[in-house]
C-alpha cells in the first residue's frame, strides 16, 4: 500500500504526463481528454457521480464530479489545460515530473493540475452518506486560451453549489477580487492616394492620431470613475499595445490598426465598456470622414468580486490567517459567480511560476493545501447549517 503522500505525488505525475495544452493557435492546441479520463476514473473510484460534458470543440470536455446530494455545497474547481511551452528552455522534460530541491518541476505543476491531486487526497475515505451538502469537483477545458469550458457551464446555467474555491496558484492566500480584461483591435479605414496631393485620399494614420487623443481622454475619465485600494493599481487601466499602418512615405495611409488592453475594476463589465469604446472611436472617425472596424482580440473576462462577508471568504481567511486580497490576473471566477456561487481563488504554488519554463510546485505547499481543503469540506459539506 502506498502512503497517502506517495499516492498524491503519483497523481501529480500522472496529470503532468498527460499533455493538455490549450492555445488560440491551432498549431499548439491539444485535446484535454486524457486529463479528463484520468480524473473521471479517479473520482468515480471514490464514489463520485461523474459527468463528462463535451464542448462544441472536438476533443475538449469539462468534468463535473459530485459526491452527495442536496442544497448548497462546496465546489472545488480547476482548469485541466496548460499554456504551451518551449521544452528547449526547460532543464527537464516538462511532461515528466522531476523532484529537485523540495520542488516538483513540470508543466502545470503550479498552474494548476496538482490542485486535482490535492483534492483527491482531501477526499480520500470520504463517503456520500457522511455529506449533509454535496461536494462538487469541477474540471474545465481551455481556461488558458478562450475560457470556453467555463463559458459553456455559465451558458448551460445548471447550478453546481453555493461556495466555490478555484485552486489557481495563490501561495495559499485567499483572493476575492480581480480586474476584468478586455482586448480590442481598432481599425481605421481611410483611402490611399499619392502623397503629393492630400485631396487624393483620406489618411488613416491621421485618423488614428485623433483616435488616440480621444482614447487618452477616455482613459482619464475611466480612472476618475472608480478607485479600489485593494488593488496595487487602484484604477481601471488602458494600455496602447500595438500599432501598424501604412506602407510608404509617399502614399497616403489607407489603413491603420491599434490593439488596446483594458483592465477594469469590479463594478464595470466587459460588454458595456466594449460598446462604449467602439461608439467613441466610430464617432471620432465619422467626424473626419473615416470608417472604423473592430475585432475583439478575445471575448474578455469580467472582474471578480466576492463580498468580504461571504462564508467562503470568512472560512478561507480563518484557515489561512491571511486577509482575502486582489490579484492582477483573470480567472474563471466570474462564470462561477454567474451560476450563483461565492468564489474564492486559493491554491498551492506561486503565480510567478505560472507560464514560465521550469514551472514548479514547492512541496511545502502540498500538505497545508490538503488540510485547508479537508477543513472546507468539513465546514461546508459535513456540517448541517
Ligand atoms: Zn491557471
Amino acid at each position: 500500500m502506498p502512503t497517502a503522500e506517495q499516492a498524491l505525488l503519483k497523481d501529480i505525475r500522472e496529470l503532468i504526463a498527460r499533455p493538455s495544452i490549450s492555445s488560440v493557435s491551432p498549431d499548439w492546441d491539444q485535446s484535454n481528454e486524457r486529463v479528463i479520463e484520468f480524473l473521471a476514473e479517479r473520482f468515480s473510484s471514490r464514489g463520485f457521480r461523474v459527468d463528462v460534458q463535451p464542448l462544441d470543440t472536438p476533443g475538449k470536455s469539462n468534468l463535473v464530479a459530485t459526491l452527495g446530494a442536496g442544497e448548497g455545497g462546496l465546489v472545488l474547481s480547476g482548469h485541466t489545460d496548460t499554456v504551451p511551452c518551449d521544452p528547449g528552455l526547460w532543464h527537464s522534460d516538462p511532461f515528466e515530473v522531476q523532484e529537485r530541491g523540495q520542488k516538483l518541476y513540470g508543466l502545470g505543476t503550479a498552474d494548476m493540475k496538482s490542485f486535482f491531486a490535492l483534492v483527491l487526497a482531501a477526499t480520500d475515505g470520504l463517503r456520500a452518506e457522511q455529506l449533509k451538502h454535496p461536494l462538487v469537483v469541477l474540471a474545465t477545458a481551455d481556461e488558458e486560451s478562450s475560457m470556453r469550458g467555463a463559458r459553456a457551464l455559465a451558458r448551460a446555467g445548471a447550478p453546481l453549489g453555493r461556495h466555490a474555491v478555484i485552486g489557481e496558484p495563490t501561495s495559499l492566500r485567499p483572493v476575492r477580487l480581480h480586474k476584468g480584461i478586455l482586448m480590442e483591435r481598432i481599425r481605421v479605414i481611410g483611402r490611399s492616394g499619392h502623397s503629393s496631393n492630400p485631396a487624393l485620399g483620406n489618411n488613416a494614420l491621421e485618423g488614428m492620431h485623433a483616435v488616440i487623443a480621444a482614447l487618452l481622454t477616455w482613459r482619464s475619465d475611466l480612472e476618475g470613475r472608480a478607485q479600489d485600494p485593494d488593488f496595487e493599481v487602484p484604477v481601471t487601466t488602458m494600455n496602447l499595445g500595438r500599432i501598424s499602418g501604412g506602407d510608404n512615405p509617399n502614399r497616403i495611409c489607407g489603413q491603420c490598426e491599434l490593439d488596446v488592453d483594458l483592465r477594469m475594476l469590479p463594478g464595470m463589465q466587459c460588454a458595456p465598456l466594449r460598446t462604449e469604446l467602439r461608439e467613441l472611436v466610430a464617432e471620432v472617425l465619422r467626424g473626419i470622414g473615416l470608417d472604423s472596424a473592430f475585432d475583439a482580440l478575445f471575448e474578455g473576462v469580467d472582474p471578480m468580486t466576492t463580498p468580504a462577508v461571504a462564508p467562503i471568504v470568512k472560512a478561507t481567511e480563518a484557515l489561512t490567517g491571511a486577509p482575502a486580497g486582489a490579484v492582477a490576473y483573470g480567472t474563471e471566477a466570474p462564470y462561477l459567480t454567474q451560476l450563483g456561487m461565492d468564489v474564492v481563488v486559493l491554491g498551492p504554488g506561486a503565480i510567478d511560476q505560472a507560464h514560465q519554463p521550469d514551472e514548479y510546485l514547492a512541496l511545502d505547499g502540498i500538505e497545508p493545501g490538503v488540510e485547508i481543503l479537508r477543513a472546507l469540506i468539513r465546514q461546508f459539506c459535513l456540517q448541517a447549517d
